[in-house]
């Protein structure tokens, strides 16, 4: 058998000559849609390409409307302040996310309460998420992780006899499907982001989504310093929120708008995005069929309900004791060097993660005491979250599925290759 590339021995795949491809995606169109806005003079503010892109986006979404902002950080603090979450309500969180999930939750003045995953799907656990219900729980916001899906089925069941909102965090999952339905489209708002490793880019930006007139409105108002929406697609909103000031045209908010260079990319980025997705599909189904091979590799798993699959990751859970007990952090070592790419953990765990640190900001969260004692994380437990952090997971970046068979065969080979020289390594 080969040596180990990690013990200098040759790789499984030589880089330089055979570069992996490359994220993000980007031609002729990008170019002449840039210049296009440069030369027009219209950099940003309702603007004609951020226009087409927010109808575009609804399409493609299947929801009624969809307006996209500064990045998708924001679009769920927008999408919570717009559904009225704040001081005295609980959000129900995963503990496996990118922080922002529950952060948004902190500066909306709210109380994330963060609950464990499933460790087939890493997604939140319906039954956790039953158990953290209390008279404060306002929403909840269930993140489509990696590849997979949360379980909207259950998650929307619970939300209707309780009464809560469901905010979808589909950073991951533009273009995903449930039962028919496309993610963002389920909840109450759909929340995206377009930050360059997302597979929807423009290096930034995000945009939430929603069926839902009124809150569109809202959204709309929110990102834009609180005015009451000036374009076409939200005349005839519902006039009766409430909330605008005295002259009855402002909301109290900030600046969050787009660029139209931003805007410009996206509306070609979408059009790539179908294609993009069913090769991520296709070689992403045909690599979980070789990794059946391989002992102690359990890749994510493929919900029947989920009947369009996008992946942000192509991630899976490594069983040390198949491979004579050695630890995960070598074993994705020995991965890296074996494919010349990057191989990650999921996700720190939120309770001890350390980009999520309420602690550290008391003139702006210690509202009190008692709500300063709510915001620890460590108070919450996440065995799931933590082994798969600490012992399981393998992520591999959605680029690497976009390449052809002979890509997989060789991350499949690869595997095959640590497994059949672990020993070398303990
Ligand atoms: C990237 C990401 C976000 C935040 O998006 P930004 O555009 O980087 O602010 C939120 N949630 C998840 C799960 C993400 O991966």
């Amino acid at each position: 058998m080969n040596k180990l590339a990690i013990k200098g021995g040759q790789p499984q795949r030589n880089t330089t000559a055979n570069p992996w491809p490359k994220w993000p995606v980007w031609g002729k169109e990008e170019e002449k849609a840039l210049l296009e806005v440069l030369n027009s003079g219209v950099w940003s503010y309702n603007g004609p390409k951020e226009t087409e892109f927010n109808k575009l986006f609804a399409e493609f979404t299947g929801v009624r409307h969809s307006i996209c902002t500064v990045n998708g950080t924001v679009t769920m603090q927008l999408a919570l302040e717009a559904l009225g979450v704040g001081l005295g309500d609980e959000v129900i969180v995963p503990g496996l996310t990118w922080q922002a999930t529950a952060a948004t939750v902190i500066d909306v003045n709210a109380t994330p309460i963060l609950v464990d995953v499933l460790e087939d799907s890493w997604c939140m656990d319906p039954e956790q998420v039953a158990k953290a219900i209390t008279p404060r729980t306002k929403a909840i916001i269930p993140v489509h992780l990696y590849g997979a899906f949360a379980d909207m089925d259950a998650i929307m069941e619970l939300a209707k006899r309780h009464n809560l909102f469901v905010i979808e965090d589909c950073a991951h999952k533009h273009g995903g499907e449930w039962k028919g339905k496309k993610a963002g489209s389920i909840g109450d708002v759909g929340s995206f982001s377009f930050q360059l490793s997302k597979h929807l880019t423009a290096g930034e930006g995000g945009s939430v989504t929603t069926d839902d007139l009124s809150l569109a409105e809202r959204l709309d108002a929110l990102r834009n310093v609180g005015r009451r929406p000036e374009g076409d697609s939200l005349i005839g909103a519902d006039k009766g929120i409430g909330d605008y000031g005295d002259d009855g045209n402002f909301i109290q908010s900030g600046n969050y708008r787009i660029t139209e260079f931003q805007a410009a990319i996206l509306v070609e980025g979408l059009k790539r995005l179908p294609t993009q997705n069913a090769t991520r599909d296709a070689n992403g189904a045909y690599l979980n069929g070789l990794l059946k091979e391989t002992p102690g590799i359990v890749p994510l798993k493929r919900d029947a309900r989920e009947t369009k699959k996008a992946y942000f990751n192509f991630a899976f859970r490594y069983l040390k004791n198949d491979f004579r007990g050695l630890p995960v952090e070598k074993f994705r070592s020995a991965l890296e060097a074996e494919l010349g790419i990057v191989v990650d953990a999921c996700y720190e765990p939120l309770n001890q993660c350390s980009l999520y640190v309420p602690h550290t900001k008391p003139a702006r969260h210690k509202l009190s005491d008692a709500y300063w004692k709510a915001l620890d994380p460590k108070r919450f437990s996440l065995p799931v979250c933590e082994r798969l952090f600490k012992e399981e997971s393998v992520c591999l970046h959605h680029k690497v599925l976009m390449g052809t068979k002979d890509d997989m065969d060789l991350i499949a080979n690869a595997i095959q290759k640590i497994y059949q020289n672990a020993g070398e390594l303990m």
